[in-house]
């Protein structure tokens, strides 16, 4: 037939990005870059990650501080329990409070290196994201978004404890959950069916990840089923990095095209601090630059 795959859809979508806080000067150059490019799409706010290990957390605060600085975008800061007494994360969360930055994304973090796959809560520090965004929202009102799992979370002791554990960090005051990346539709929407029936009411907004290196994306990837048909459509594509994008950007487009079908209207991407790949897909799904390129508000 002639219904097309994309071209349809409303443009009733919201979207957010996610962005890492750059190493060098070239790589500050390329996030600026991706930031200006995406700016025009509006997003409700675009978050900057924090390292393992609580290595970035100037950078992390440099980065969400020129975002609300010098552009009309909201920016949400991550911060983990890594690494950091409950007095330096209080200090932290001052220095946001006082840069005008209101909204956090709460998380626990990986554990680090020496401790062979096991979380070692810091002894003055939080041991868990639920107890991070309780002593988050006592010291300040942000908003708070934390992290969910379709797939569960690699050291859960079952599907129904993680879910209990979403739990906790909504009724400890997080509004939102952003879910780590996943390739299938329905793993995303039988988890949702699943949070409903724990009682779980704050939105749960998909992570998308656009595929920039396969390889990377399989050593990340933990719980998150890789599906045999991605690994077809990238075989072969190595050593060949521009068709590579292409077709990334063609298999997230995909899977955002089955959520929209299914409800989903808000998307969390994972830019990579790079533009293109979520510019084409915000596009395909129908939305559109509400400020010219690069404009400043
Ligand atoms: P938690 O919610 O604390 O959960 C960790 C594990 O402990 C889960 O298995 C949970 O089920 C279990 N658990 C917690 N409490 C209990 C309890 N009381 N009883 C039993 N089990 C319990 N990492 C970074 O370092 N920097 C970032 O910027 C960053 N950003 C991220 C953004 C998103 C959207 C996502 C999805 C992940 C991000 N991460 C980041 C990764 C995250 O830090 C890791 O996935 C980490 O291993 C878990 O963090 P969490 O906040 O989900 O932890």
């Amino acid at each position: 037939s002639d219904a097309p795959l994309f071209g349809t859809m409303a443009g009733d979508i919201a979207v957010s990005f996610e962005f890492f806080p750059p190493k060098s000067e070239k790589m500050e150059a390329q996030l600026w870059d991706a930031i200006t490019e995406l700016a025009p799409l509006s997003p409700d706010f675009v978050s900057v990650t924090y390292g393992a290990g609580g290595s970035t957390r100037e950078r992390t605060h440099a980065t969400v501080a020129r975002i609300r600085k010098e552009t009309p975008l909201v920016p949400a800061a991550h911060l983990t329990c890594v690494a950091a007494s409950k007095g330096e994360i209080a200090e932290i969360a001052d220095q946001y409070w006082e840069a005008g930055v209101r909204h956090i994304v709460a998380l626990r973090g990986d554990p680090q290196p020496q401790d062979n796959g096991v979380f070692r809560a810091h002894p003055d520090g939080y041991a868990s994201a639920a107890a991070l965004v309780e002593g988050l929202k006592a010291r300040h009102d942000f908003e708070v978004s934390v992290a969910a799992y379709p797939e569960v979370h690699p050291e859960a002791a079952s599907a129904q404890s993680d879910l209990d554990n979403l739990k906790r960090k909504i009724d400890a005051g997080a509004t939102r959950a952003i879910t780590q990346f996943f390739f299938s539709a329905d793993a995303y929407f039988r988890f949702l069916d699943k949070a409903l029936a724990a009682g779980i009411d704050a939105p749960i907004v998909p992570g998308i990840m656009p595929v920039t290196s396969f390889a990377a994306i399989r050593r990340m990837s933990g719980n998150t089923a890789i599906p045999a048909y991605l690994e077809s459509l990238f075989s072969d594509l190595d050593e060949r990095p521009g068709p590579r994008a292409l077709v990334a950007a063609v298999a997230a487009a995909d899977l955002c095209k089955r959520l929209y079908d299914g409800g989903v209207r808000n998307f969390h991407f994972y830019t990579l601090n790079k533009a293109d790949q979520t510019y084409a897909i915000c596009q395909l799904l129908g939305l559109r630059p509400h400020l010219p390129l690069g404009e400043p508000a």
